[in-house]
């Protein structure tokens, strides 16, 4: 079964949303295999983010990560990485499709809700980035 890492981003946690987006994911039957909600520090969230780093918007991206707590989760699914991408929806939110989470939630271009893995190597990347073997169970 396909393993794909999610993000719940600030400003969605700010906002309460979280128990939504959670509801959302699980009734697309994704499996949530781990889950923490934590405050990233500024060096977790560069870390993280390290493939946009000579993007204009990193600086500003790393910032707003480091706002509230964010909630990390593991998702479990056949063809997860795909899956979990067209239920976010596009980047800008303006550009969402109806029925994702983006377009339902995003404020905007930057703090568009939720985050997910764009391959099954970063997917791999962004697990252990966040969580260890022990917490990962199946
Ligand atoms: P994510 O990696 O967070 O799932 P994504 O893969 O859809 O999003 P990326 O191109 O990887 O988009 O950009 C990472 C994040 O950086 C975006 O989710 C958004 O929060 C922010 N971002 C991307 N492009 C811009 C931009 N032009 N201006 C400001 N912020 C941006
Ligand atoms: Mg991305």
């Amino acid at each position: 079964m396909e393993k794909t890492f999610a993000i719940i981003k600030p400003d969605a946690v700010e906002r309460n949303l979280t128990g939504k987006i959670l509801e959302r994911i699980e009734s697309e039957g994704f499996r949530i295999v781990a889950m923490k909600r934590v405050l990233l520090t500024l060096a977790d969230a560069q870390g993280f983010y390290y493939v946009h780093k000579e993007r204009p918007f990193f600086k500003d991206l790393t910032a707003y990560m480091c706002t509230g707590p964010v909630v990390l989760i593991i998702l479990e699914k056949e063809g997860a990485i795909k899956a979990w991408r067209e239920l976010m929806g596009a980047t800008n939110p303006a550009d969402a499709e109806e029925g994702t989470i983006r377009k339902e939630f995003a404020v905007n271009l930057e703090k568009n809700s939720v985050h997910g893995s764009d391959a099954p190597e970063t997917a791999a990347f962004e697990i252990s980035y966040f969580f260890s073997q022990t917490e990962v169970l199946s």
